[in-house]
């Protein structure tokens, strides 16, 4: 799947598969990372950054296991899946788990408005 970078999409999950089930099945969401088969923005993100996006990777992942695995497009050697979801004020960000992958290794740069809501999250 691909979108760009804070793309506003109706987004849907399913609750019982998320970190926190009383989330809501549906809403809208400002897609991050969805890269498809080329990196368009290139950088190198702060290791306190690349910590934060770890933390979130690990608490606020949604299995969409019905989606099944889905393959990096860039490098096609990685596998993953299900998403992450970071709450920001009233900001939804939806972003792929494999997010960890392509800022390693393919030196993506989220925008900065995803950056800095990473940079307030609660730990
Ligand atoms: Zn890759």
């Amino acid at each position: 799947m691909k979108y760009s970078d804070l793309q506003e999409e109706s987004w849907w999950h399913h609750p019982e598969s998320a970190y926190d089930p009383s989330l809501p099945k549906e809403f809208d969401a400002v897609m991050i990372g969805w890269l498809g088969n080329k990196v368009e923005s290139i950088g190198v993100i702060s290791d306190a950054d690349l910590q934060h996006l770890e933390d979130l990777c690990e608490t606020r992942y949604i299995d969409q296991a019905l989606l099944g695995y889905h393959t990096c497009e860039i490098c096609n050697k990685y596998d993953d899946r299900g998403e992450v979801l970071l709450i920001h004020e009233d900001k939804y960000f939806v972003v792929p788990h494999m997010i960890i992958h392509y800022v390693k290794d393919h030196k993506y740069l989220p925008p900065d408005e995803f950056l800095s809501a990473l940079d307030q999250i609660e730990a």
